[in-house]
């Protein structure tokens, strides 16, 4: 069943404005009796019919609430230092499959990309409609959000103050010492964070000023991974180990 996402809470009448409206009168050529799933800010999913059609309002009425368990108990927060052309769209996609909650693109020493205001602001959205449309396909209840691009040394810095709620890792190509699996078994909060390099890797200097404020350099094994393997990699592995993926039994 096709899904939407409101930004207020279900309630028996639902009036649906805007592009979704459009896009189910118009372009699915939807009906009165059609059904729909509507997931609120919150979560809360609910099943509903559709029960009138106005210009451009798609009035819908509650069927019943759908008890979903697509949301995973952790957490996660994928920091991606911006890679070559639309990498970060195949990553923002699997992410969004794996069910991660929060995007932030960084700028670090070593991207070779570089977006003026204008164009960070277009990028951010089209990662975030990409987040939104793969939300809609794989049935999450909630969205990811992608945050704004920001350079890797503040975003550390802002971060490492909440290293008691939130596990924060680097996944560091150099790092000969942990690899991710020790580091997630001795972590025992629900919150994860994890910054991964561009195709240069992280400078020297940035891997240090991680060091300094306690955040710890993990391994993802002995082979150079490229940056989406390793983001996708990471995600799959936290959720496999902290979270839900691996089966529902
Ligand atoms: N150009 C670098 C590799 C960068 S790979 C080199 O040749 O050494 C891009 C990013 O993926 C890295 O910065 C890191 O965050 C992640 N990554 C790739 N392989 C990894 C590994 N084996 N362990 C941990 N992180 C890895």
């Amino acid at each position: 069943m096709r899904r939407i996402f409101i930004s207020d809470l279900l309630k028996e009448n639902i009036t649906i404005t805007g592009p979704d409206a459009h896009h189910l009168s118009r372009v699915m050529r939807s009906k009165e009796g059609d059904h729909i799933v509507v997931a609120d800010d919150e979560g809360r999913v609910g099943e509903y019919v559709m029960t009138g059609f106005t210009e451009d309002r798609v009035e819908l009425e509650l069927v019943a609430y759908i008890e979903e368990k697509t949301e995973s108990d952790v957490e996660i927060t994928l920091a991606q230092c911006l890679p070559k052309g639309d990498k970060l769209e195949l990553i923002t996609q699997k992410a969004t499959e794996l069910g991660i909650n929060y995007i932030v693109p960084l700028t670090s020493d070593n991207c070779v990309v570089r977006y003026d205001a204008k164009k960070a602001k277009a990028k951010q959205e089209k990662w975030q409609k990409i987040a939104n449309e793969a939300g809609k396909q794989c049935g999450r209840s909630c969205l990811p959000e992608v945050q704004e691009i920001q350079p890797i040394r503040k975003w550390l810095a802002e971060v490492a103050s909440h290293r008691d709620e939130a596990a924060i890792c680097m996944c560091y190509e150099n790092e000969e010492q942990t690899g991710i699996k020790t580091f997630l078994r001795s972590c025992g909060q629900r919150r994860f964070m994890v910054v991964i390099g561009p195709e240069g890797g992280f400078s020297l200097e940035e891997a240090e000023y991680a060091k300094r404020l306690g955040i710890p350099s993990v391994s993802l094994g002995n082979r150079i991974l490229r940056a989406e393997t390793a983001a996708i990699s990471a995600m799959t592995i936290i959720q496999y180990e902290k979270g839900d993926l691996g089966g529902r039994i």
